[in-house]
């Protein structure tokens, strides 16, 4: 259980994934190629059937579950939970999802709808993280670790098959980062098949977890703070056992973008390629639109979700204030 994933496992995912949650299109974007100065894709994992690519890894690992277990529990920033409900749904599995209260309203009522109980309380993942633990002990349910498992990280790596199967010559990989389980399957994947690639993570300033670990050498703990891109929030977990060793071994660097950054970069999302997506899915974006990174060839990033909150998605594109917990993020309309 907590060995590290392998290519072979990558495509044993794949093949459970397929039909249900595989090959989402990579589409070039006119807008941020110019804006870089070469070829730039957008991998749509927003047009999941759950709306964010986390399905991967929690279908991969809920399908690997024996007949006649109890159900499953996990905590969730949002996005894994709704995968999890999904999976457990499609096996016929109860399923409870454990979050805290920084997870969007509307991220909370998409995973009530699949049929999952939901156990709001806390004001961190980490608390979210001991509430899962209890109903393992108390109920007998099994835990879907968000990020931090085989199976999960196995799952989020076939999209690193699809970005290189679908285009060899990409030269560098843009990836939200969060817990690392995408950047950490992607990477793996990606590498295997093509060991110069350049795989870059990407996070919010504030609370970016993995970075602050990989500065430190060893797991820490950020505080969490709310921030756009909610889908990166979170710890990576003080007994991390396998992607805090894959991302430090495995990217090439790590970018921290800003809440203006990712305003922006929702905003360029929105009016030039006409998506609507979340905070999180943007950070590569971000990246780039700051002159944060530049790119030397073809670059494809994963447009991670699109589960928001609208009131809030329509002030942030039409360039209103929105408040982020204590702290108020100026608007500004796109292009001025
Ligand atoms: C979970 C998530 C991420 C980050 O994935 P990790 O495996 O935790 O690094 C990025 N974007 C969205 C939309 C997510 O839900």
């Amino acid at each position: 259980m907590g060995v590290s994933p392998t290519l072979a496992d990558i495509l044993a995912a794949r093949a459970v994934l397929r039909g249900r949650a595989d090959a989402t299109p990579l589409v070039p974007s006119p807008y941020m190629s110019m804006r870089s100065g070469q070829d730039f894709l957008l991998k749509l994992e927003l047009a999941q059937p759950i709306g964010a690519f986390k399905l991967r890894g929690a279908l991969n690992a809920v399908m690997s579950l024996p007949d006649g277990v109890a159900g499953v529990t996990c905590c969730s920033t949002g996005n894994h939970g709704r995968g999890v409900a999904y999976a457990a749904a499609l096996r016929g599995m109860r399923a409870v999802v454990c979050m805290s209260r920084l997870v969007p309203q509307a991220k909370v009522d998409g995973i009530r709808a699949l049929g999952a109980e939901c156990q709001i309380g806390g004001g961190s993942q980490d608390e979210a993280q001991i509430e899962a633990r209890r109903l393992v002990e108390a109920e007998g349910l099994v835990e879907i670790p968000p990020f931090d498992d085989p199976r999960v990280i196995a799952g989020q790596g076939t999209i690193g098959l699809e970005l290189l199967e679908a285009r060899p010559d990409l030269e560098t990989l843009l990836v939200p980062l969060s817990g690392g389980g995408l950047a950490a399957g992607v990477a793996l994947a990606a590498k295997a098949i093509k060991p110069g690639i350049r795989v870059v993570g990407i996070s919010m300033d504030r609370g970016a977890a993995m970075r602050a670990s990989l500065a430190a050498g060893r797991p820490v703990e950020v505080e969490e703070v709310e921030s756009l891109a909610d889908s990166l929030g979170g710890g990576i977990g003080l007994d991390n056992r396998l992607t805090f060793t894959l991302c430090r071994d495995l990217l090439d660097e790590v970018v921290l973008v800003t809440e203006e950054e990712i305003r922006d970069a929702m905003q360029a999302l929105y009016f030039e390629d006409c998506l609507v997506a979340e905070g999180a899915s943007v950070v590569g974006l971000a990246a780039i639109l700051s002159g944060k990174l530049a790119l030397t060839g073809p670059a494809a990033t994963i447009i991670t979700g699109r589960n928001l909150d609208m009131d809030r998605f329509t002030r942030i594109v039409t360039g209103q204030d929105v408040t982020l917990g204590d702290r108020l993020l100026k608007g500004k309309p796109h292009g001025t």
